[in-house]
């Protein structure tokens, strides 16, 4: 069963569910990358540099067998390495072993120290994060149409980026909008006011994290069971299916064969069986008490931009 597309500014048709790989370890996401796309029915994969497995990934994606241009493929430029797209990006295609990638997206609406204490996640003395605070994000988002341009990319985004860094860093500048954003959208933290958003605009919402990633509290939510069980679906089908009901690109993670199958199958049946009743249930359950951000830092989607800095003291 192949997912269906969603239409991207660009013009580009993106599948509607796709692979997640973040933890993935490396020598799990091979197979399931392989067994995503030759089994699973995916044609879609969402990686980033700084998992670390894009080789992996790439591995996967050659031994599937299925035709590059039938497969989505996403990476994401690492905030220490927004002063140089173009370097960034080729190391990403290396790593994959292709020569172009349909989706890449600025990770974070930050820029860290590239000359920091650490590569990946360099932090002051006092334990705050090393951010270069007068970069201009629109000087990465020039990079990123330059590369639309040459060609290496076929669409350009952004991840975990606010209506206000949106509205005042981005769309001001732009040539390209961006066509999607990758957030934190889930049954706890369904962000309605930023989804209205980014529709409004013509940008696509990918929710990651949909199942509630790790150790996920939302796979024994009441409500989410309650329909599950009405509907003869699994809770996992109701958190999948509640997003790609709104059109909602959905980004669920797996290394198991089983789940991965699951997961897409589950996820189109769900969508197609819950009733405007139940996704109205489901939009109100956040905010009966249970809204939640799992991924740090909490990116200031709601929670304005004012709460950065966030002090952290262990790299997330
Ligand atoms: P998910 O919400 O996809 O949950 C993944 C977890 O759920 C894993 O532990 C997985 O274990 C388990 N799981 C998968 N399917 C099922 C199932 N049917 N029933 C029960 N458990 C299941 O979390 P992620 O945080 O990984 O988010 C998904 C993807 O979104 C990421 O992999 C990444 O690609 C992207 N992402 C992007 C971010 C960004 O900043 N742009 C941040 C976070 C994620 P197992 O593998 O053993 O099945």
């Amino acid at each position: 069963m192949a997912a269906p597309t969603v239409k991207l500014n660009s013009g580009y048709e993106i599948p509607i569910i796709g692979l997640g790989t973040w933890q993935s370890k490396p020598d799990e996401v091979i197979a399931a990358v392989e067994y995503a796309l030759k089994e699973g029915g995916y044609r879609h994969i969402d990686c980033a540099w700084n998992y670390g497995n894009e080789k992996e990934v790439g591995e996967g994606i050659r031994r599937s067998g299925v035709p590059r241009s039938e497969i989505f493929v996403t990476s994401k430029i690492w905030a220490s390495k927004l002063h140089d797209v173009e370097a960034a990006l080729d190391e990403s295609l290396a790593n994959l072993g292709l020569d172009y990638l349909d989706l890449y997206l600025v990770h974070w609406p930050i820029h860290l120290n590239p000359n920091g204490n650490h590569p990946i996640f360099p932090t002051l003395p006092n334990g705050e994060r090393d951010v270069v605070r007068d970069w201009p994000l629109r000087e990465t988002w020039k990079q990123m149409e330059a590369m639309v341009k040459k060609g290496k990319v076929r669409s350009i985004g952004v991840s975990n980026f606010s209506e206000r860094v949106l509205e005042q860093d981005i769309l001001p500048y732009a040539e390209i909008v961006p066509a999607v954003d990758q957030c934190e959208l889930h049954l706890y933290n369904p962000q309605h006011k930023l989804v209205a958003y980014l529709k409004s605009k013509g940008i696509v919402p990918q929710a990651y994290s949909p199942l509630g990633s790790s150790n996920s509290p939302l796979l024994k939510d009441e409500t989410a069971a309650a329909i599950a069980a009405d509907r003869g679906l699994q809770v996992s089908d109701v958190l999948l299916g509640y997003l790609v009901a709104k059109e909602i690109v959905t980004l669920p993670k797996s290394v198991n064969p089983a789940r991965i199958k699951a997961n897409l199958e589950g996820a189109l049946a769900a969508a197609k069986k819950l009733t405007p009743e139940d996704i109205e249930k489901l939009d109100g359950v956040a905010a009966s008490g249970k809204q939640l951000r799992l991924i740090q830092p909490p990116w200031g989607v709601d929670l304005g931009f004012e709460n950065w800095p966030v002090k952290y003291a262990t790299p997330q």
